[in-house]
């Protein structure tokens, strides 16, 4: 059987290289806060990467101008803890249980699709996803991997 290692701060890193010119148009500041030291995960990394993108691409879209992103990603009890954080509009109590269904979307053209397919995949691998928000001041997601 193929086993794939990945390292999430790669995937990150890799995400956010292909992001630049985006960031730098909306004049996002970023803060990352990554460890050097974590351990590879097992899995598909093209599912990673959409997990982490479209949680990325959400928080710019909530932002869009000055606004910043934190990622966090550091290892504790055999898991990795990856938070991304966003100083945008935030998500209304109200909408809050239906954001993780699919087709649901509060933006024009969106198709909500995102966040469901986010909580498939981190399911897939028997993570979490927890998502913090106030109205107008941020949203924070996150993700919980753990490390075989
Ligand atoms: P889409 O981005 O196509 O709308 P998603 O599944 O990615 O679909 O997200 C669903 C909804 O969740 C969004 O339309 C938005 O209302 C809300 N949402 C997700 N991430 C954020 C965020 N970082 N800030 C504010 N709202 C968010
Ligand atoms: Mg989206």
């Amino acid at each position: 059987q193929r086993v794939n290692l990945c390292k999430v701060d790669d995937i990150i890193l890799e995400i956010l290289s292909n992001l630049n010119d985006l960031i730098n148009r909306y004049n996002i500041k970023l803060n990352l806060q990554i460890s050097t030291e974590l351990p590879s995960i097992t899995g598909d990394k093209t599912q990673f990467r959409q997990v982490f993108l479209n949680i990325i691409q959400n928080a710019i879209e909530a932002m869009n101008t000055s606004g910043t992103l934190t990622i966090k990603c550091y290892f504790h009890n055999h898991q990795i803890y990856t938070i991304i954080e966003d100083t945008g509009i935030g998500i209304p109590a109200k909408i809050k249980n239906k954001i993780f269904q699919p087709f649901f979307s509060t933006k024009y053209g969106g198709t909500g699709l995102g966040l469901s397919v986010v909580k498939q995949i981190v399911e897939q691998y028997k993570g979490q996803i927890f998502v913090k928000s106030h109205k107008n001041k941020g949203t924070s997601f996150t993700i919980i991997l753990p490390v075989q």
